[in-house]
């Protein structure tokens, strides 16, 4: 037996292997040891392996799925090893010793999971795959619980960002790879094989050329063939469903890189949670398929107006419809999830209930878009969506007739195929039922015949049918000529059988035998005739999720008070009144109010410098224009009560390293590597937001460098942006930059306490507040008393000096100098310079040698 579970560990390579004995899987070894600490059960030893023992735990097949479900969120991935034929074929085959034959039939892993029990049915469940080819990347994703497909082809640059917007379960690329730290796994060069690649493709979709999937480059092919081959290794040959990929590239919608994602809290919020982030603050989706295309539509704004527009169509017709909105999200409220269903039909671990879900679903669709299609007034949006709801009649009928209402998710007993539907099904059925009458019949001629009014027919495994009296009526039983056979006597029963008893249970156990067998094959042929439809029924499933997206935008556009944003040609950012929908909530449970706040970023007005207190509002109002130019993008109304914005082709948020500690990393290099990809990457169409870059270091320092990244932005990216400071000094910026105005958030001390306004107006701050944070604090008086001397000397010593930024008005503007190397400069050799050796005395020229060492030595 080692030896076979050696040989198939060896085959899963780095997973955990479930070896099945019996009714457990078991685990040996490190396996074992590992298993056992993530799942918190026992771990023992088993036999002698050489000397040792080999460490085991095990645990029952029967709910092996939340075992697995706990070992794949840690992280792991897990080769099933099944047996492959019964113990009687194996005796058959190898004579009684013989081991039952087993091997790896499926592989378990994160992205690649289609079990109810073990997905979010809110979120997609992403695997993703990186290629390359000719210098050019691209990446494949597939959520094979609903056959989802896509390929993303984009440059080296935009690799991870992108990988960033799908959040993968499970990432793999080539051993040979160039981004192999971006992935979990990583496979063997030739999955990635660009040409394998497009046969596998062909192949897998039934086509000749691939020409009508949109032209998939190289890379692109690389990319989908090393997922296709990835999901071919973990399903063991049975290839889950996949739809012809949708391709894209990345300039079709909004960049928004990894550390922009984390920072806005787009989708999850910085602790890894859906809730917190933008994604649940507006999400009043009614289905998780409506969820989990909400999700991809944040993740991924739009930077096509036509089809942004469409989107908006859609959401105002039922945001101005209250009747119609219900209506819809009513009737989707009540329908089951046909996307997933069908994906786990198609992986063949597909039940009766799950064909009776496509039953529902496709019936509610139908429903759905007869009500649709009547509508006057439609809007383009809802014109395609409304005939891809219906034209699944005949498939609907068909199941209708075939199933029983409720079919359960276990075939194994039957009883799920409708009576009527098949004359011979009901046949048997009729026999075993009339079987167990007969039966039923017959206890009471024996009760007669024998007068044991206790006497009782019983069924159980082991006996099949029996009938039991009592130990002390048995007797006249057991007589050779009573017509019955002992079969066994228990403490205080005695069980027998009879010719007639036999015969009946002989028909009743192969009728129902029979019926089963006939169901089990009705379910195969439903099973197959569903899949004949499963892209239409798959393009259902996506219609029924953009009226639930659409639904729900409107919803939550009219429970706040949102506005339809207007897009617009040129580069402006104009919002009025407008909110952060995440704060606002969490002000709303506390019984607070949000203050609405303008932005206006306009050709010459591009950059808003922002200074306040602290806990003034400046992240808070960054972060709320930010978040209003990904909903507009994503089709949705924006929390403000007037929008109008330019399309925005890069979108980044970067946030002071001191504000960030939580992410234990090198902050300040940190900080500083993600600020230089703006300065790389921002163009004239592109939005960022700056919040307290340069706090990560020492004031100078600091201050330097933020004055820097303002140049530059300012005069080089000539982005729109917002940058919020601490450094009073930047105000001077001003009168430099033409396009750069100064605001402040409100704050007014009254009776000797500080009030934040939480109001943005226009200027720079008057002071920075900070004695009087730090009393709102509660640092103790005595402490804010000896600080306020602390600065009222530093003030003294400013207005002397000039401060801080002294002389930084004479500095050439940036861009006058961009193009200039920093000169090197020596102290050493200038102070050489200047010497004037024939002036000097012998002792003057000793201590100028030791000051000169001293330099030197610096
Ligand atoms: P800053 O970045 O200036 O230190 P924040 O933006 O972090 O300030 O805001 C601090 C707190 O003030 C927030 O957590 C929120 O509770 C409150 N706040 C911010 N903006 C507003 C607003 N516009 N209306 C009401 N409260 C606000
Ligand atoms: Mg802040």
């Amino acid at each position: 037996m080692m030896a076979q579970y050696l040989a198939l560990k060896e085959e899963a390579g780095d997973c955990l292997l479930f070896y099945r004995m019996g009714d457990f899987f078991e685990l040996f070894f490190d396996d074992a040891k590992v298993a056992s600490a993530c799942l918190d059960i026992a771990l023992t030893a088993r036999g002698s392996h050489g000397d040792d023992k080999v460490p085991m735990c095990g645990v029952p097949a029967h709910s092996a799925t939340g075992y697995l479900a706990r070992l794949i969120k840690a992280g792991h991935r897990v080769a099933i090893a099944d047996q492959i034929e019964t113990p009687e074929e194996a005796k058959k085959r190898g004579g009684s010793k013989a081991l039952v034959a087993r091997a790896i039939i499926r592989v378990v892993t994160a992205g690649t999971l289609t079990e109810e029990a073990l997905l979010d049915s809110r979120s997609a469940n992403w695997c993703a795959a990186i290629g390359e080819a000719g210098g050019e990347v691209a990446i494949a994703c597939a959520d094979i619980s609903t056959g989802v497909f896509e390929v993303i082809e984009c440059g080296a640059d935009r690799a991870s960002a992108e990988l960033a917007r799908y959040a993968p379960a499970e990432t793999i690329a080539s051993e040979a790879s160039d981004f192999a730290d971006l992935a979990t796994a990583l496979r063997p060069k030739g999955d990635f094989d660009s040409a394998r690649g497009e046969s596998r493709l062909k192949s897998l979709f039934g086509v000749a050329t691939l020409d009508g999937f949109g032209s998939l480059s190289r890379a692109g092919l690389a990319a989908a063939g090393g997922l296709v081959a990835y999901l071919d290794h973990t399903a063991k040959g049975a290839l889950p469903f996949l739809r012809p990929p949708h391709v894209t590239r990345t300039e079709s919608a909004m960049a928004i890189d990894a550390a922009t994602r984390e920072s806005l809290e787009l989708t999850v919020s910085q602790s890894g949670a859906r809730k917190g982030s933008l994604l649940d603050a507006v999400d009043r989706t009614v289905t998780g398929s409506g969820a989990r295309m909400l999700g991809a539509d944040i993740a991924a704004p739009l930077m096509d107006r036509t089809a942004i527009e469409a989107r908006l169509d859609l959401v105002q017709r039922f945001h101005d419809d209250a009747g119609l909105r219900d209506m819809v999200r009513g009737a989707l409220r009540a329908m089951p999830d046909i996307g997933r269903a069908l994906g786990r039909l198609a992986a063949g671990r597909g039940s009766p209930r799950d064909l009776g879900q496509l039953r529902d679903g496709l019936d509610g669709a139908w429903r759905l878009g007869e009500k649709l299609s009547g509508l006057a007034d439609r809007p383009p949006l809802l014109d395609a969506l409304a005939p891809q709801l219906r034209g699944h009649g005949e498939l609907i009928d068909l199941l209708q007739r075939a199933l029983v209402p409720d079919p359960p998710v276990d075939a194994d007993k039957g009883g799920y195929i409708a009576e009527g539907y098949d004359a011979a099904l009901d046949d048997l059925r009729d026999t075993g039922a009339g079987g167990r009458r007969a039966i039923a019949r017959l206890e009471a001629e024996y009760r007669d015949q024998t007068g044991i009014a206790t006497l009782k027919i019983k069924h159980n495994g082991v006996l099949g049918y029996h009938i039991e009296v009592p130990a002390k009526s048995a007797d006249k039983l057991m007589a050779p000529d009573s017509g019955f056979t002992h079969r066994q006597t228990l403490a205080g029963v005695v069980r027998f059988n009879a010719p007639e008893l036999h015969d009946l249970a002989i028909k009743v156990t192969q009728a129902g035998a029979h019926a089963l067998t006939a169901e089990a094959a009705h379910l195969e042929d439903l099973t197959a005739t569903a899949l004949d439809r499963r892209e239409a029924i798959a393009a259902t499933a996506d219609a029924l999720a953009r009226l639930d997206v659409s639904a729900g935008l409107a919803e939550r556009a009219a429970e706040g008070g949102w506005a339809r944003p207007a897009l617009v040609d040129h580069a402006c950012f104009d919002i009025v009144g407008g909110r952060h929908p995440v704060v606002e909530a969490a002000l709303a449970r506390a019984g607070e109010r949000f203050v609405a706040n303008d932005c206006s970023l306009s050709e010459d007005s591009r950059l808003w410098l922002v200074t306040g207190p602290n806990m003034g509002g400046k992240s808070t109002f960054l972060r709320q224009n930010a978040l209003i130019a990904v909903l507009a993008q994503a089709g949705s109304y924006v929390p403000a009560t007037r929008a109008t914005l330019g399309l925005v082709d890069r979108l980044f948020s970067r946030v002071g390293a001191s504000d960030n500690l939580a992410r234990g990393r090198s902050t300040f290099m940190v900080e500083m590597v993600e600020t230089a990809a703006i300065l790389a990457q921002a163009t004239p169409q592109s939005f960022v937001i700056l919040d307290e870059v340069g706090r990560g270091t020492s004031t100078y320092d600091g201050l330097a460098i933020a004055w820097a990244v303002v140049e530059a932005i300012h005069e080089e990216n000539r982005c729109r942006c917002l940058f919020a400071t601490h450094y009073h000094e930047l105000t001077r910026l001003a009168e430099r930059c033409d396009a750069l105005t100064l605001h402040h958030v409100r704050a007014r001390e009254w009776k000797g306490d500080l009030v934040l306004l939480h109001e943005v107006s226009e200027g720079p701050a008057d002071r920075s507040y900070g004695l009087a944070v730090a009393r709102l604090a509660g640092l103790p008086p005595i402490t804010i008393k000896r600080a306020r001397a602390v600065l009222d000397k530093l003030e003294a010593g400013r207005e002397k000096t000039g401060g801080l930024a002294a002389g930084l008005d004479d500095l050439p503007l940036f861009a006058a100098m961009a193009e200039e190397e920093p000169e090197a400069t020596d102290p050493l050799r200038s102070e050489l310079e200047t010497l004037d050796i024939d002036a000097l005395s012998p002792r003057e020229a000793l201590e100028i040698l030791y000051r000169l060492k001293g330099l030197a030595s610096e």
